[in-house]
C-alpha cells in the first residue's frame, strides 16, 4: 500500500495551484456560503510542497468573481432549499 500523502498542517493536499483553485470553486458551488469563515484562497505550502486552502487574507480573484455571479446567487438559493429537504 502506498502511503497517503500527508502534511503537518493536516490540510487537504493538491498537486497544483489550478487543481486547488478548481476544488475551491467546487466548494462554493456545492455548499458555499461565502458569509461563513470558509476557505478564501489557495497557497503553496513550504512544509509539503503541495497546495492547500486557506481562510486567511482576501478571496482569490477567480473565487471573488464567481461569488458575485448570477450562477452562485442561484445556487445559494437552491442550497437553502436542499438543506430544508434534509429534515424529511
Ligand atoms: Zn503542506
Amino acid at each position: 500500500m502506498p502511503q497517503a500523502k500527508k502534511c503537518v498542517s493536516g490540510k487537504k493536499l493538491f498537486d497544483t495551484e489550478a487543481l486547488a483553485l478548481l476544488a475551491l470553486l467546487e466548494f462554493y458551488r456545492n455548499n458555499g456560503n461565502a458569509n461563513i469563515n470558509g476557505p478564501k484562497n489557495v497557497y503553496h505550502c513550504g512544509e509539503c510542497a503541495y497546495w492547500h486552502f486557506t481562510s486567511k487574507g482576501e478571496f482569490h480573484p477567480d473565487v471573488k468573481s464567481y461569488l458575485s455571479s448570477a450562477d452562485y446567487q442561484l445556487r445559494l438559493k437552491a442550497n437553502k432549499w436542499i438543506s430544508k429537504f434534509k429534515d424529511y
